[in-house]
């Protein structure tokens, strides 16, 4: 008999929240704000797992004045391809400014200013967390550390109901029923040993289909940091100040475009060969060193460990898949409260698409934080008033699990796979830059057959005679899934947008600015969706000139013209 049918714990709960990361955190402290009996489920130790705990993550904490939030939100509308919401972003941001500085009154810290506005700096992720984990036990709430959830529960009616999982460290498994449930399992960066992101293997994913749910931007999942050979330091703001040279040291010119970093150009020049970086431009003075330092120590962590001082000797780079995590790409919103195209199922953070806010490009440096903040509160309140709306029939409902591929051994099979052996063949199709950044008909194809192939092998009996093993063969059959998702969506948009790079259709085609909803197991399907809002015009850069004047001060204020770097002084480190 596996693991799973043992005997274990069984709980009964308002709402669940599948995830230990920031958007599962605020969707938990929402939750219970609503009077809701709350548990949480971490696949790792709520307070260090996930992308944001290692990797200290901004959230955009912007007052509500025009001229502060507009630019915000059309730093990067174009870039991604103007698939954003602005009515989305409007709420955001009013949920982020209000609930982010509690990180600082829970934490007993004094609020950091800057210019006369809060800044809202300081705060390392993992310190958040220890924050946000206290105020969970403070508030009543359950938490389930190293417990991964394998499969979600519904009802009678296809409703979702609960889920059910596995206690790593008791080595039995767990099933909490509960009204409703909120995904908040982080993105898929197919372990690829991107900070922090290992334990985001996309089961969110799976679980969500598989009770019916459907996925959206999957195509935009191509996200790639750079990080220093041999390490997962992905942290990749100070690269602004890199000089960038070949094996022979010669310098390789065109890696940025308008301020930002290429990771096209940069891709290519690693096709080409060892590529190193120096970081000199502007950081030859001890303090602005020193500055760097405090702002993101854990950027120095491994270049130390290397004994490797970046300010004078360069160090080899490479780029590192990020995948959904720093993409975009999740469960398909279908309403205001974050809720997806199943009853009773919710999702917020990198579990979600974060096409609402990011568009088809990169929310790093802070739409991402700003989402997981602010999906995580509306989904954990929408959460708990669906279950106070099903009043006594939401314990008494009769629920089973709709867990498949990885999970269940199909009658009779006794041929089992091996689960290391399948991530390494997911990982042969989704890491390389020249199949997952220069995507092509011909090349999407092939890897669609190999993933068909793999995804083929998860269907025979998983090994399960471990907690560990069970965890493993069930995240093998959602990286191959969920690779299954991105490529196939990848296929239909035939054009070159944000960050989808199709080198057969290098134009983005105004034809299709819509979403590609994209679903399905064994078959996969696909189709457009439309954007919620026609292309909202750029301001004119004179509109920002009124805030000087409010705020009654000379100094130059974020405008959209500003250069990158001084628009993010308003990116927030909680
Ligand atoms: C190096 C790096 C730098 C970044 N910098 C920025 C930045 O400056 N600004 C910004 O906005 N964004 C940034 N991001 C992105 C940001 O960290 C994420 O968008 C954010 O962490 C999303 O929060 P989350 O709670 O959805 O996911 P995570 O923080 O990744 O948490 C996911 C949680 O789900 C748990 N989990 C996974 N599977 C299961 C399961 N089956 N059952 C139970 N639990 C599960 C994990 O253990 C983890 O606790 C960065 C990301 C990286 C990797």
């Amino acid at each position: 008999m596996s693991k799973l049918h043992e005997q274990g714990l069984e709980i009964s709960t308002d709402v669940l929240i599948v995830g230990g990361g920031p958007a599962a955190a605020w969707a938990a402290l929402a939750a219970a704000e609503q009077g809701a009996r709350v548990v949480v489920a971490d696949k790792g130790y709520l307070g260090s797992s996930g992308a944001f705990a290692a990797s200290t993550s901004g959230a955009k904490v912007i007052p509500p004045l025009k001229e502060l939030r507009d630019p915000v939100k059309f730093e990067r509308y174009a870039l991604g391809g103007h698939l954003a919401v602005h009515g989305w972003w409007d709420r955001l941001l009013d949920i982020t400014y209000e609930k982010a500085p509690k990180i600082y009154e829970w934490g007993g810290y004094d609020q950091p200013m800057l210019n006369g506005l809060p800044a809202y700096r300081g705060l390392q992720g993992s310190e958040t967390m220890r924050i946000m984990r206290k105020e969970l036990l403070r508030s009543g709430i359950t938490i389930l550390d190293q417990s991964p959830a394998l499969e979600l529960l519904v009802d009678d009616d296809g409703a979702v109901a609960g889920a059910r999982g596995i206690q790593r460290q008791e080595d039995r498994p767990w099933t909490v029923k509960a009204g409703a449930v909120v995904l908040a399992s982080g993105g898929c960066a197919w372990m690829s040993k991107a900070l922090g992101c290992n334990t985001n293997t996309g089961d969110g994913l799976l679980m969500a289909v598989e009770a019916g749910g459907e996925l959206s931007g999957m195509e935009f999942s191509g996200h790639y940091s750079l990080a220093p050979v041999n390490s997962s330091m992905t942290k990749s703001a100070f690269y602004r100040y890199a000089t960038y040279t070949d094996e022979a040291g010669q310098e390789i010119e065109g890696l940025s475009k308008n301020g930002h970093r290429s990771t096209s150009a940069v891709a290519k020049a690693l096709l080409r060969g060892p590529v190193y970086a120096l970081l000199n431009k502007g950081t030859d003075h001890p303090d602005v060193q020193r500055m760097l330092r405090l702002s993101q120590p854990n950027f120095f962590a491994a270049l130390d460990r290397f004994g490797v001082d970046p300010f004078t000797q360069r160090f080899q780079i490479t780029l590192v898949l990020e995948g959904t995590v720093r993409g975009t790409g999740g469960v398909r919103i279908v309403n205001e409260d974050c809720g997806s195209t199943v009853t009773g199922l919710y999702a917020a953070g990198d579990a979600a698409t974060r096409e609402l806010n990011c568009g088809g490009f990169t929310g790093g440096a802070g739409p991402n934080m700003t989402w997981a903040i602010g999906s995580g509160n509306i989904a954990g309140k929408a959460a708990a008033l669906h279950t106070r709306g099903l009043g006594e029939t939401a314990s008494q409902r009769r629920v089973h699990g709709v867990g498949g591929a990885g999970l269940i051994s199909p009658a009779g099979a006794s041929v089992s796979y091996d689960a290391n052996e399948v991530v390494r063949g997911v990982q042969a199709e989704m890491l390389p830059l020249d199949k997952n950044i220069f995507r092509t008909e011909t090349g999407l194809l092939a890897s669609l057959d190999k993933l068909d192939r793999l995804w083929s092998e998860v269907q025979k009996a998983p090994q399960q005679n471990t907690a560990q093993q069970t965890q493993r063969s069930r995240e093998a059959a959602a990286l191959v899934a969920s690779a299954r998702w991105a490529y196939f969506a990848g296929l239909e948009r035939k054009e070159t947008r944000g960050m989808h790079k199709r080198l057969d259709y290098p134009q983005l085609d105004p034809n299709q600015r819509h979403y590609l909803a994209v679903g399905g197991l064994d078959k996969l399907w696909v189709r457009p969706e439309p954007v919620a809002e026609p292309i909202v015009p750029e301001p004119v850069e004179e509109e920002f000139d009124s805030l000087e004047k409010l705020l009654g001060r000379a100094e130059p204020v974020i405008r959209a013209a500003a250069p990158r770097a001084a628009r993010e002084e308003r990116a927030v480190l909680v």
